[in-house]
């Protein structure tokens, strides 16, 4: 793999047939992926194959490998020139996302509280494999409603107020989202995991903001020096992973039928404007809303935890997704152009005066989470306006060890030792699930932040440090 160094923060892999478009990799030299040990840069490569893809194939510097698609990928494809949409591009865990919420509580009021804190969250935050959730649904229907609902239908519940919809993605609800394109089976490994936090990636963090960049944005994003903060990272559970599945399946088989080669068959496709194109899209939309319900009702799980032993409530700052396939319209060589905008381990990020802003925010930009790991510090981004992958950003450090070298490496009682001695307390659902998770397992957030700033892709507005964490 050639990569050509175009400036400090962009390498660039050029087209050769039968790529489309080149690939272009935002990262310093330290943050580039080992070749010998990771594939994901040939994966960019692939991803340049994908039919209608416009411009390039974007990496964020986060960038590691992923199924078909590398995490940390972007990729826009033209729908009225053709443009596929693919499951791979958009992950296993749909709309997985990260939210942030701030207490009405200064750090040098935690210590009298944090251990009360933890031990609430502990059994309030359902997490690991089948050990319940805050909702037992009693029936599709009742499931269907989440789908289509998303947050919306949680705060509709009691679950939340209507502030939090303004504050995220979408209004917390995807509107073209149709259960009838979800599989029986999907729906059965969703039936019981409407909040829940689910495996060792996925967590809820006490933090502090350490560090203030840009004072006017973070009081826009009501954030101050010393606050408490919760962080939430989750997606869509089984449900999700079940429907990608099945549409994985489904675009192997249709390929041939659209005239469509791929050089990896996990990047199995369809155009957005097919029929298997447009009930994928349904599909993901429905498990979209999963995941922003699945947030939403962590959150008030929290809230409670938060109003019983703090005597704070909790306000949202924002809620946005890593893993997903939007429809957006981006100017292209002059003219208005309806893309479909895949990213994969990657966080829209919308620049100031963007009128998909909520008003209050319209100055400032969107708010952008970037999990860190549980021992190492977490980052809030803004948009910028000229950013050079359709409004995209990096999602966290990015791993660089997986889940079976780090478990080989440590062990979980040994993580959960170092960390306390850091002052970071640790509620984790196995060991297994903290070894795999030690920060060492993942990249240096700061350097992916500071090179995701350099490449013009998001500025930064504050950095958080985790005080307590509830593992999935
Ligand atoms: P992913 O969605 O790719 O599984 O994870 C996103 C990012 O979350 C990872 O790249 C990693 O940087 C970050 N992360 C994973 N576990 C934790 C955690 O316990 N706490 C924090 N703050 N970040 C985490
Ligand atoms: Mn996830
Ligand atoms: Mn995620």
């Amino acid at each position: 793999m050639e990569l050509v160094q175009e400036s400090p923060y962009r390498f660039r892999i050029d087209r050769e047939a039968p790529m489309q478009v080149p690939g272009v990799v935002f990262a310093v030299p330290e943050l580039l992926p080992d070749v010998g040990a990771d594939r994901s840069l040939d994966q960019v490569a692939n991803v340049a194959t994908l039919p209608g893809i416009v411009e390039a194939s974007y990496a964020m510097p986060d960038v590691h490998w992923g199924y078909g698609f590398p995490i940390g990928g972007v990729a826009a494809t033209d729908v009225a020139a053709g443009g596929v949409v693919s499951p791979g591009g958009v992950g296993f865990d749909i709309s997985c996302g990260v939210r942030l919420l701030t207490a009405e509580l200064d750090r040098a009021e935690l210590p009298r509280v944090i251990d009360a804190l933890m031990d609430g969250l502990d059994p309030a935050i359902p997490r690991g494999m089948g050990r319940g959730a805050v909702w037992q649904l009693a029936d599709r229907a009742e499931l269907d409603a989440v789908l289509r609902g998303g947050s919306r239908y949680a705060v509709e519940q009691g679950y939340g107020v209507p502030r939090d919809l303004a504050r995220c993605e979408d209004g917390g609800a995807v509107t073209d989202a149709d259960p009838a394109q979800v599989s029986e089976r999907a729906v059965q490994r969703g039936q019981g995991q409407v909040g829940s936090l689910g495996s060792g990636n996925h967590f809820l963090e006490v933090q502090a903001v350490e560090e203030v960049y840009d004072e006017p944005v973070a009081a826009a994003f009501g954030l101050r020096q010393g606050q408490v903060c919760v962080m939430i990272h989750c997606g869509s559970r089984g449900l999700g992973h079940q429907i990608c599945t099945d549409y994985v399946r489904v675009m192997e088989r249709v390929m041939p039928r659209h005239g469509i080669e791929v050089p990896d068959r996990q990047l199995a496709c369809a155009p957005v404007d097919s029929s298997e194109g447009r009930a994928y899209l349904a599909a993901m939309a429905a498990a979209a809303n999963y995941a922003r319900a699945n947030r939403q009702l962590l959150t008030d799980a929290a809230r409670r935890v938060f109003t019983r032993v703090a005597g704070t409530d909790l306000d949202l700052v924002y809620d946005v997704s890593h893993n997903l396939a939007k429809i957006e319209e981006h100017e292209l060589d002059g003219g208005a152009r309806r893309l479909c905008v895949h990213r994969k381990g990657a966080t829209r990020a919308l620049p100031p005066g963007h009128p998909d802003l909520p008003a209050d925010l319209l100055d400032a930009g969107q708010p952008v989470l970037i999990p860190g790991s549980m021992g190492t510090s977490s980052y809030v981004l803004t948009g910028v306006a000229g950013n050079p992958a359709f409004a995209s950003t990096c999602h966290g450090a990015g791993r660089t060890r997986s889940r079976g070298e780090a478990s080989r490496a440590v062990r979980g009682q040994d993580v959960r030792r170092d960390l306390a001695a850091r002052g970071v307390a640790v509620r984790g659902a196995s060991w297994k699930g903290l070894a795999e998770e030690m920060p060492d397992a993942y990249k240096d957030v700061s350097a992916v932040v500071e090179a995701s700033r350099g490449a013009g892709l998001c500025r930064l507005v504050a950095r958080l440090t985790p005080l307590g964490v509830v593992k999935g």
